[in-house]
């Protein structure tokens, strides 16, 4: 049989799903810059594949432009089809961003950061999901028995992710059955970000070629447990030197990095709309769920919204260069650039504002704390409902998020949220368990 070898371009969307259009990869030097013509509109497609509105009708042309550092060969090496996609960015057709490319939105943050400060950020994404398909085994949460259940698919996914570049760390068996988690070393910001895109198509491949299905959803049914997506990050200068540290600091936090997770926290409201972007991400985030369910930093406590992660404490323990902070309330509905954009910038707002870092406080200490105690650690509770988060973002200064990317984005979600309205809750589960 004949074969063409082809490439797609792509970026991850709103809706957190990966589009684009191919080419013969004969193409491909031409292609870096001519890229493929893009529409406004495809970025008001939802996880669904409705277009409940936009602002732009059927009018306006774009270009989305792989970049070199987006490119991702699949290859599991067994003589099965070898995937080529190269992630990149959507365009003006005079080579200016377009307003609503996410990978633009987080590339000016990281400019901002490492321009105004001189910071820039190392950001691992821990992924967790679920096989659907797999006839999970009971009490096997964080098994050997669930490993076993899945005969080598831990092995493809890791020979996987290090063909491709992206420099596996752990593979584990999660809490609930069925469910796996997956982390890779971290990178510079959008390397991280374009890491996390990756390993999404990297899984749900390797997952397909064993006749089962990989699904990202935030949570597979009401009451269930949540396939988070924690987000490690830390402060560096330009030369790698890590800036989170200072023993000195409360819980270890540095001068540097205490007032960009102060923004952070402060933002912490319309980050959601931003970091869990589903109808059901909010059935994710509550009290008990390992999760997150209010504005809090956390020392030891796996509900923060910001978690300061464990250090050695051992006496003479070198740990500035592990020591990191974990947002908690992000899942896999969330294009990773969209996400870790809104929280490097709302930690650029804690910068410029020189916000003071609350103390950390775990949900039983929030619980006896009085209303004003509350509010002096800015805690308050996390938004209940996209639509709630929604409006926070609405809220939100521009610094967070430019009008021109903030009004789309709205509309796209309160898109899915209207789509969404009369469809009976089993059948959503199941809906987004299909789409992520
Ligand atoms: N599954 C939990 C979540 O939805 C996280 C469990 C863990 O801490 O690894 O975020
Ligand atoms: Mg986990």
């Amino acid at each position: 049989m004949h074969k063409e070898a082809f490439v797609m371009a792509v970026y991850s969307d709103f809706a957190g799903q990966v589009r684009g259009k191919g080419y013969p990869a004969r193409e491909l030097d031409e292609r870096w810059e001519k890229g493929v013509g893009w529409t406004p509109t495809n970025v008001m497609i939802n996880c669904f594949g409705a277009i409940p509105a936009t602002p732009w009708g059927a009018s306006g042309d774009l270009l989305l432009r792989p970049d070199r550092a987006g490119d991702c060969v699949i290859d599991f090496g067994d003589g099965s089809h070898v995937e080529r996609f190269i992630l990149g960015n959507v365009e003006e057709l005079d080579g200016s961003p377009w307003a609503c490319c996410p990978r633009s939105y987080l590339q000016a943050a990281i400019k901002e950061l490492a321009d105004d400060f001189g910071l820039h950020l190392r950001v691992a994404f821990e992924h967790e999901f679920t096989l659907v398909d797999l006839e999970a085994r009971l009490g096997s949460a964080y098994g050997l028995e669930a490993i076993r259940q899945i005969d080598d698919l831990p092995e493809v996914i890791l020979a996987a992710i290090d063909r491709a570049g992206l420099e596996p760390d752990t593979f584990l068996p999660e809490y609930s059955p069925g469910q796996f988690e997956v982390t890779v070393r971290p990178a510079l910001a959008l390397e991280a970000a374009d890491r996390a895109a990756k390993l999404r198509q990297i899984v749900r491949a390797a997952a397909r070629r064993k006749g089962w299905r990989a699904s990202f959803t935030p949570i597979m049914k009401p009451g269930g447990v949540g396939n988070g997506v924690h987000i490690h990050f830390s402060l560096e200068d330009k030369n790698g030197k890590p800036l989170s540290y200072d023993p000195k600091g409360a819980n270890g936090v540095s001068a540097a990095a205490a007032p960009f997770i102060a923004g952070i926290l402060a933002q912490g409201r319309a980050l959601c709309a931003v970091t869990a972007p589903s109808r059901i991400s909010y059935d994710r985030l509550r009290p008990n769920a390992w999760s997150a369910s209010v504005t809090n930093l956390g020392a030891r406590d796996r509900e923060a919204l910001v978690r300061i992660c464990p250090v050695s404490e051992k006496p003479g323990a070198k740990v500035e260069k592990s020591f990191n902070f974990e947002y908690r309330a992000a899942d896999a509905a969330a294009t990773p650039h969209l996400a870790l954009g809104a929280i490097l910038r709302a930690g650029l707002m804690g910068l410029r504002g020189k916000l003071a870092l609350p103390k950390a406080a775990t949900v039983i200490e929030i619980a006896r704390m009085s209303d004003a105690e509350k509010k002096a650690n800015g805690i308050e509770a996390l938004p209940s409902s996209l639509g709630d988060a929604l409006d926070q973002l609405e809220k939100a200064p521009a610094a967070l998020m430019p009008e021109g990317l903030k009004m789309p984005y709205l509309m796209h979600k309160r898109g899915e949220l209207q789509y969404t309205a009369e469809i009976e809750r089993e059948t959503l589960f199941s809906m987004y368990a299909q789409v992520y």
